[in-house]
């Protein structure tokens, strides 16, 4: 059997197939192709196989990665790793995705990149992402402030898909005035398979980061189910729309930035990106702030809103246009009315702020007369359209950073491109 780096070429009835031997599994092998992607080659239908010779070992590592492009013009671009399937593999044994990549792994899976930027790589966290926490994401824009002022043209972040959104969020608020893009991707098929969305993801944030003329935050994964084309949203206005699909990432309520035509490695522009005028500063986190997040449903308990009593603020992802229900309307809906009661007292003392679980469109409270009730209760959010994922990372920001009365004015003012002026029906499922 063929050594792991070895350079081989492998015949079925049908294609030949030359690459870099990764490894044997019972049913298939797995080679690297020249375009970056693995191939699972079926044993039962392999013809013939030879090996050409070893990789040279300069090919395989990061030291000697550094060390080819070090001198050349290439633009300097930070990978910033945070773990996610991205940088896992399969474990075999168990047929779980287990974070196990080291950014050096990680860089060295996709050759292309030497050719097109000259790479700094570091590792922030190697962990999935929905165990991510507040103090996460200022590890994150600490480490990407520091990048920015050593004069990089990007930043590309490899994050777990799960949250990703969130940390998009997080970051497109505290990094006022980015320089230069930052740009999310992730993967939803680990990086050793053969169908991974990995190469194709992370070297379109590329060719974005090199064509792009303005700063900001991104998210940059799979326009479809192949693999010719990716899509970059905002970072505000992203969000995961399906489990398991590639093209899981659309923009809500928003256009897109850009397509990124990954055969021909082109930009493909569909919207003006604008230059940051104020001066580039970080706004962190408190670590300790208490957010909460109620999704409103039939039946809801009293007991479910009574968690909040001690918190700094709330997002009730709300019904439609923005309900919740609190009204008694029958003898069969009295705990309505103690939830409105206990509302109202929570909205006198926190920004209480309402979402839609739609996910698309615009919240109006003005339409029904529980939304009035809510508005009269001080309830805010009306006329945003945010998604409930942003809203939750806005709110949690602002109180961090600003005073209560703040907070409330700030909330319902567009800051990032997070709010949009119109509600335009081709943003409807794009
Ligand atoms: N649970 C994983 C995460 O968010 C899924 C992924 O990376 O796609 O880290």
């Amino acid at each position: 059997m063929f050594r792991q780096g070895e350079v081989v070429e492998i015949s079925t009835s049908t294609q030949v197939f030359r690459g870099v031997f990764i490894k044997e599994e019972k049913d298939f092998l797995v080679v690297k192709l020249s375009n970056g992607y693995n191939i699972g080659i079926a044993k039962r239908n392999i013809k013939g196989e030879k090996s050409l010779g070893m990789v040279r070992r300069e090919e395989n590592t990061m030291k000697k990665l550094k060390e080819h492009i070090r001198g050349k013009a290439l633009p300097l671009i930070s990978i910033l790793h945070t773990g996610g399937t991205i940088a896992s593999k399969v474990d075999y044994s168990t047929g779980a995705v287990i974070a196990r990549f080291t950014p050096e792994d990680i860089i060295g899976l996709f050759p292309e990149l030497r050719s097109m930027a000259s790479i700094r790589s570091r590792l922030i966290s190697n962990m999935l992402s929905e165990n991510m926490r507040f103090s996460h994401y200022n590890l994150l824009g600490r480490a990407v402030e520091e990048e920015v002022r050593r004069g990089v043209r990007g930043v590309i972040i490899t994050h777990g898909t799960d949250t990703l959104h969130y940390s998009a969020a997080a970051l497109s608020f505290m990094l006022e005035n980015i320089p230069v893009p930052v740009v999310l991707v992730g993967s939803q098929r680990s990086s050793d398979r053969p169908s991974s969305d990995s190469a194709v993801n992370l070297i379109s944030a590329v060719i974005f980061i090199i064509n792009a003329r303005a700063g900001g935050v991104f998210v940059c994964m799979h326009e479809s189910m192949n693999d010719s084309s990716c899509l970059v949203v905002e970072g505000v206005n992203a969000r995961k729309m399906h489990t398991s699909r590639r093209d899981a990432f659309r923009p809500i309520n928003k256009g897109l930035v850009a397509r990124i035509d990954y055969e021909n490695k082109r930009v493909e522009w569909l919207k003006d990106l604008e230059k940051s005028r104020g001066e580039f500063n970080i706004k962190l986190f408190k670590e300790n702030i208490k957010v909460g997040l109620l999704k409103a449903h039939p039946n809801l308990l009293i007991s479910e809103l009574e968690c909040f009593k001690h918190f700094d603020g709330l997002i009730i992802e709300g019904t439609g246009l923005g309900h919740i229900g609190i009204s008694e309307t029958d003898k069969l809906t009295k705990e309505n009315k103690r939830i409105g009661e206990l509302l109202a007292g929570l909205a006198r003392r926190i920004p209480v702020v309402m979402t839609s679980q739609t996910i698309y469109g615009r919240i109006n409270m003005n339409v029904y007369s529980t939304g009035r009730d809510l508005l009269r209760m001080g309830v805010l959010g009306n006329y945003t359209d945010m998604t409930s994922e942003t809203a939750f990372i806005k709110l949690a920001w602002l109180l961090s950073n600003y005073k209560k009365e703040e907070v409330r004015e700030l909330f319902e003012r567009n800051l990032r491109g997070e709010i949009s002026d119109r509600t335009e029906k081709e943003y409807f499922l794009v």
